[in-house]
């Protein structure tokens, strides 16, 4: 048995044969058969190049469906795939090259001037590169080479893809998924989510996230279905083309910008079997809005970089609004207080998972690999929530931007949501700052419609809706939050400006 991922798509890929694969926007069709010749001409390809099972493949370059096959090409030769946010800039990329120490970097060729100086500088051997239409020295390079290759051995345990996290706490780490975890993770989710080759994936996500890049591509390529590629998410082209999907996966900005076109309705939606969402919190708001609007709930699951899907609303049972479901076949999940003991249904702790989805550790990172697994080998995800006494896990927020202000835990989330209901407010972000007296002072940063709104006009209203503990002591009005490549919102930042003052 060859535990190599790609083996496993390997297969049903020779079963499916001419049935299409990935349809692009501008209306390209690549059938299974031809993903299976492609990944064979760019897997031979990097072979000529030296690369070998274990060496690093680092790409930063646009979704195409050539970008797609070079990641499959990769792990077809045992070789490991490292994916980049195409919007880091040349000293960011400079940490990732540093870092993991890539034999091949494939970058845009509108880039390569900048960036291949800058890879040959930390030992790259070579840059390629991809544009969005599938030209470039890639291509050039794969013209030559054989349509067929023998997929490489790979144990379970050995490394597939290098994802590094959004870096919204910090750092980004490079959390090392291996093959093992990849195969668990998609075949859980194509059984929970009901994949079939009828479905019509609409794929509109980046593909150098995991949420992009894996999850539910992994569904469809397990399951012989079709992807709707499209290069980003625009509401209206994705509008017009619902009536030809049957599942759609997405951050929770695609479904709040759907439910802005007047146009989406039940009738829009009719032929969609499932819409999923995870990277972020989804409001309950925004999903009542949308099951009044489509007779539909969205399906909420959540994961990170670390252990791709850890839990998921079920596709047949019960979706809970506002929570993010049970945990999926063969991640066990339990909530802990701070010194790792479990606690009892519906008390806040922090959320620890172990199981087949949970990564080898990070990337030349050992001691915060220990750092982050208890004694007993459960990974602590550092985000805080509940479990239901029937098993549904609810995310309250990360352990990092918990306030404790004068002994009382204040989590930020429920403090945003009144704020963010308030008139004249865009959105907010709360934080604690370090205070004599209480320890730390709720914070409250608020990006407003305009100057009318004065720090009374959000502690006021806050007063008759909250615990005073949880009022914020200070308001501070910004233009905007300031937010990471994945549009997270990046909290260490404001308590940095913030923080010091105190005012
Ligand atoms: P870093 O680890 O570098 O600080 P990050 O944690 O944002 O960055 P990711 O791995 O991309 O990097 O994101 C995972 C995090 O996203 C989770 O730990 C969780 O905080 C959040 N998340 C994912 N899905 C959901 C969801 N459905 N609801 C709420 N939060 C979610
Ligand atoms: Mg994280």
């Amino acid at each position: 048995m060859n535990a190599n991922i790609f083996a496993t798509f390997e297969a049903i890929a020779r079963e499916a044969g001419e049935a299409p694969f990935l349809e692009t926007d501008d209306g390209q069709v690549l059938s299974y058969a031809q993903m299976l010749g492609l990944t064979a001409r760019y897997a031979n390809a990097l072979t000529r190049l030296g690369v070998t099972p274990g060496d690093r493949v680092a790409v930063q370059v646009d979704k195409s469906a050539q970008n797609f096959c070079l990641y499959l090409a990769t792990l077809r030769l045992g070789a490991i795939y490292l994916p980049l946010n195409t919007a880091y800039q040349l000293g960011e990329l400079q940490y990732f090259l540093e870092d993991a120490e890539p034999r091949v970097f494939v970058c845009a060729p509108a880039d390569y001037p900048t960036k291949s100086e800058l890879a040959a500088r930390h030992g790259v051997a070579h840059t390629l590169t991809l544009s969005d239409d599938g030209s470039g020295t890639l291509r050039a390079l794969a013209a030559g080479e054989s349509d067929s290759f023998t997929t490489a051995q790979a144990q379970p345990d050995d490394v597939a893809i290098i994802i590094y996290t959004s870096g919204t706490t910090g750092r980004p780490k490079g959390a090392m998924l291996t093959h093992a975890n990849l195969l668990s993770n998609g075949r859980a989710l194509t059984k929970l989510w009901g994949f079939t080759d009828k479905d019509v994936l609409l794929h509109a996500l980046p593909l150098f996230h995991a949420h992009g890049l894996f999850i539910s591509s992994h569904c469809a390529l397990l399951s012989k279905s079709r992807i709707l590629f499209l290069k980003k998410f625009n509401a209206e082209q994705v509008l017009a083309l619902l009536p030809r999907a049957t599942v759609m996966v997405g951050v929770p900005t695609f479904y709040t910008r759907l439910l802005d076109q007047p146009g989406f309705t039940a009738a829009s939606a009719a032929t969609m079997r499932v819409f999923i969402s995870g990277s972020a919190p989804l409001l309950a708001e925004t999903n009542r809005e949308f099951e009044q609007r489509t007779g539909q709930i969205v399906l909420e699951r959540y994961g990170m970089t670390e252990s791709a899907i850890i839990a998921s609303n079920p596709f047949a049972g019960e979706r809970r609004i506002g929570s993010v479901g049970l945990p999926i076949d063969g991640v066990e999940v339990r909530i802990a207080d701070g010194d790792d003991r479990p606690l009892a249904a519906d008390q806040v702790g922090g959320i620890q998972i172990r199981g087949s989805g949970v990564m080898k550790g990070y990337w030349r990172k050992p001691e915060k690999t220990a750092e982050e697994f208890t004694a007993d080998g459960w990974f602590r995800t550092g985000d805080l929530g509940t479990l239901s006494a029937d098993g549904y896990l609810t995310i309250v927020g990360r352990a990092k931007d918990l306030v404790i202000s004068g002994g009382y835990n204040v989590y930020p989330k429920e403090v945003e949501m009144a704020i963010d209901a308030l008139p004249g407010v865009v959105e907010s972000a709360v934080i604690g700052v370090p205070d004599r007296d209480f320890g730390e002072a709720v914070t409250a940063v608020v990006v407003r419609k305009d100057e009318s709104l004065v720090g009374d006009g959000i502690i006021t209203p806050l007063k008759s809706q909250l615990a005073n503990y949880k009022v914020p002591k200070h308001v501070h009005f910004v233009t905007e939050l300031p937010r990471n490549a994945m549009g997270k919102v990046l909290k260490n930042v404001l308590r940095d400006t913030y923080g010091k003052t105190g005012t």
